[in-house]
């Protein structure tokens, strides 16, 4: 049995969702008489935006504005729904938006009454994007000749209560998700659920933090120990590189679970960062498939070995990242210091992502500011405290990154005359991260990915074992 997941661009409407349906088809056909597959689906392409946006207006006040456009979100999803089913499908479906809408109407109202969105009213807002898309694609299989049946994901994804970025149960997930879903699968159905949602063990709704439909669909694979779990996109796979920054990637046939997880941590979108973990902690496949070009051959991510020897096997970066950097004359020789530094960061839940240190400073990278300034006047107690924003991380990654001195010295050499902030690299090796402004982040990624995989010789032709 596999795990299907199709993200926002895949569901975005009518003819995007038709293509989705052949595809589950096909999956369906090919697995015989077993049940499935279990298809995880996102939001339609751009819904999560707009209904954040929505929360934002309301909480100005005034529900007017922000109930047009849940008018306009209406119409878009009953129209989807319209194009692609009819009769007693469309029926069920039909209804099942007009409770969803009510939700969010009843939301907005309460909103704006009290001028607030606390993060569990934002998560109530955003988890209705796949709560809808759910049900249309539901019917769409069902209208194909599918036996489609859906399933809330609330009651599969078990969380904790961090609200926006909650971190699922995993016992809990486990025993939900096989005591929902077994029976279904072994009635030969295919089941359909929102990715992105889960709810606590009280059955409050939350969400796994943006582009979260990844992590479910990895969470459910692994709660049902499915054979394949696959990532369906708008690009052939993992590219070398983001196409939004350099134009020449190109696809990453093969990638170790680490690799992928390296690469996903550092910006390559088009896997959330926390995918691969349940994965690789069940040793099951994924695959990142283009739903534009079923046929393509995308990326298979397993457990190394089994690839080529590139050093290099892909780049990814991010924008918006901020260097904190702590400096302390307590901090020579001193036990206990970086404790101090971390322990503040670990209070106000922002995750670190590059360290650099010397004799009497250290320099961190966060990429979430929201409590930048209770951070900044806690470090303020100790340490003299610098504050740099508008810098970019660039991450290149490889298995064997470490196994050939002359990689770093490329990589340092391509990016020649382009200041770098901070360079970091592990003992272990499997990448070197750069941190540079982000005005230099373009034309750094177009030179280090002509370096990396300009020339033939060094291409990534990596082929799985
Ligand atoms: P979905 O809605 O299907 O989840 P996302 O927009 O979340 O899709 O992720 C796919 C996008 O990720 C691609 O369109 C691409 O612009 C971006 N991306 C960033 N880095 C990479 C990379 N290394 N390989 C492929 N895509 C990438
Ligand atoms: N719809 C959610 C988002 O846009 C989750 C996802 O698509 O993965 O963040
Ligand atoms: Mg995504």
């Amino acid at each position: 049995m596999r795990v299907l997941k199709f993200g926002g661009t895949s569901v975005a409407d009518g003819a995007a969702i038709r293509r989705v349906a052949a595809i589950v088809a096909d999956e369906r056909h090919a697995g015989g008489d077993q049940g499935g597959p279990v298809v995880v689906v996102s939001a339609l392409g751009g819904v999560t935006d707009r209904l954040l946006q929505i929360g934002a207006l309301a909480q100005c006040g005034d529900a007017g504005p922000a109930l047009e456009q849940v008018a306009d979100l209406e119409a878009r999803h009953r129209q989807t729904l319209g194009e692609l089913a009819a009769g007693e499908t469309a029926r069920i479906a039909r209804d099942a938006l007009e409770e969803g809408f009510a939700r969010v109407r009843a939301i907005v109202g309460a909103v704006a009454v009290l001028h607030e969105a606390s993060p569990r009213t934002v998560d109530a807002l955003a988890a209705s994007g796949e709560l809808l898309s759910g049900r249309i694609v539901t019917a769409a299989l069902a209208e194909a000749g599918l036996s489609a049946q859906w399933v809330d994901p609330r009651q599969l994804v078990c969380t904790d209560d961090q609200f926006t970025a909650a971190t699922p149960l995993m016992d809990e997930t486990c025993r939900q998700a096989a005591w929902c879903v077994r029976p279904l699968l072994e009635q030969g159905r295919v089941v359909v659920t929102g990715g992105f949602v889960g709810a606590t063990g009280r059955g409050v709704t939350t969400t796994l933090g943006r582009g979260g439909s990844d992590y479910s669909a990895a969470l459910l694979g692994a709660a049902l120990s499915a054979d394949e779990i696959q990532i369906w996109t708008d690009v052939d796979g993992m590219l070398t590189a983001d196409p939004r920054v350099v134009g020449e990637a190109r696809l990453v046939p093969f990638l170790s679970f680490a690799e992928a997880a390296e690469l996903a941590y550092f910006g390559a979108k088009v896997l959330h960062p926390r995918t691969i973990q349940p994965a690789a902690a069940q040793n099951i496949p994924v695959r990142i498939l283009n739903t534009f070009r079923p046929g393509a051959a995308g990326t298979r991510i397993a457990d190394g070995p089994g690839v080529a020897p590139a050093a290099v096997t892909a780049l990814a970066c991010k924008r918006g990242i901020t260097v904190i950097t702590i400096t302390s004359t307590r901090m020579l020789m001193a036990f206990g210091y970086l404790r101090r530094v971390f322990e503040v960061f670990e209070r106000y839940r922002t995750p670190v992502d590059v360290v650099s240190t010397s004799e009497v400073s250290v320099s961190v990278t966060i990429d979430d500011r929201r409590h930048l300034e209770p951070i900044v006047a806690a470090l303020s107690g100790f340490a003299e405290v610098g504050v740099a924003d508008e810098r970019a991380l660039v991450a290149v990654v490889g298995d064997r990154f470490g196994e050939d001195p002359a990689t770093f010295a490329r990589v340092v050499r391509a990016l020649e005359g382009i200041p770098l902030r901070l360079v970091s690299q592990a003992d272990a090796r499997r990448n070197v991260t750069l941190v540079l402004d982000e005005r230099d982040l373009s034309r750094a990624m177009t030179r280090l990915h002509a370096e990396c995989f300009g020339h033939p010789a060094h291409a990534p032709a990596r082929v799985h074992a």
